[in-house]
């Protein structure tokens, strides 16, 4: 198995079907490597993560993608990010986890939201409830409602690949070929997460599909990329104001950020944590 951290989009000639396949391996040992998973959370989070590669191939967007479970715990937050340039970070946070590993255990009261900002316009988020289903099944959902395409997810992930397959049927006048949809869902369903895991998209879209016409398109590379800066961690210590950063650095000296996704740590001494509020507050007594 080699690395591919890719993309594979392919349609199914004169149908009217297009698919995706997503593998993440180096931008997905990236996330593993900067937090200790427990398997259970893990998996969610790298099924996400394949998730969230396969909708920015989907949707059309220049700018972000952001994929959020949510639930009142054990895990509590998922959060995986996609560029359209396919730069993608992703965390999970948790608390003592239960013995099962069913999804409705592990995020109860679970939501799922989809939030698509692009560079400029409107801000569109979709939301569907987790419940008992899988992240695939509740993305399913998602695109009933919010594109309302037919879409077909198929996710899995280990400790060194997140891999995932997408179905989508397009609006048509008319199917020619009625049976199209049913039967790509079909041959898709008998793919095993070993399958999906162990074969590189070439070769897995050849053998689920051999008796179809399929066109396969140059697969696009996805990389993990954090977007944190110093500016967007100004810009969290601005909004926690100049009273709660002020006694920050009088009991610690400093006040220091950990990026939550990429583990950057960002220092700021007591004239940068002056410094940020010095343009916004009227003058104050001199320290010196
Ligand atoms: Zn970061």
């Amino acid at each position: 198995m080699s690395d591919s951290d890719a993309l594979t989009p392919f349609l199914f000639e004169g149908q009217h079907l297009r698919g995706e396949m997503a593998h993440l391996d180096a931008s997905w040992r990236a996330v593993l490597e900067r937090r200790a998973y427990p398997q259970p959370v893990r998996d969610l989070l790298g099924q996400a993560m394949a998730a969230t590669a396969l909708l920015i191939g989907t949707v059309k967007l220049t700018g972000r993608l952001t994929l959020q479970i949510q639930s009142t715990g054990p895990v509590r937050l998922v959060l995986v990010q996609c560029s359209n340039n396919r730069r993608i970070r992703g965390l999970a946070r948790w608390e003592t986890l239960p013995d099962s590993g069913r999804i409705g255990d592990l995020c109860p009261n679970g939501t799922l939201a989809i939030t698509l900002e692009p560079e400029a316009g409107q801000q569109y988020q979709g939301i569907v409830d987790l419940g008992e289903v899988s992240v695939s099944e509740a993305l399913e959902r998602y695109f009933a409602q919010s594109e309302q395409l037919p879409t077909r997810l198929w996710l899995a992930a280990d400790d060194q690949r997140a891999s995932g397959l997408l179905l989508q049927r397009l609006p048509a006048e008319v199917y020619e070929d009625a049976d199209a949809w049913n039967r790509a869902q079909q041959l898709a369903s008998t793919c095993t997460p070993a399958e999906l895991l162990g074969l590189e998209a070439p070769t897995l879209i050849r053998r689920l599909f051999h008796e179809e016409d399929i066109r396969l398109f140059d697969s696009e590379p996805v990389a993990f990329r954090c977007t944190c800066s110093r500016q967007t961690i100004e810009r969290v210590l601005q909004g926690l104001g100049h009273e709660e950063v002020r006694d920050i650095v009088a009991e610690r000296g400093t006040v220091d950020v950990a990026c939550e996704f990429c583990g950057q740590r960002y220092v700021f001494d007591q004239v940068d944590a002056e410094a940020l509020f010095s343009g916004s507050l009227p003058a104050t007594p001199s320290r010196h």
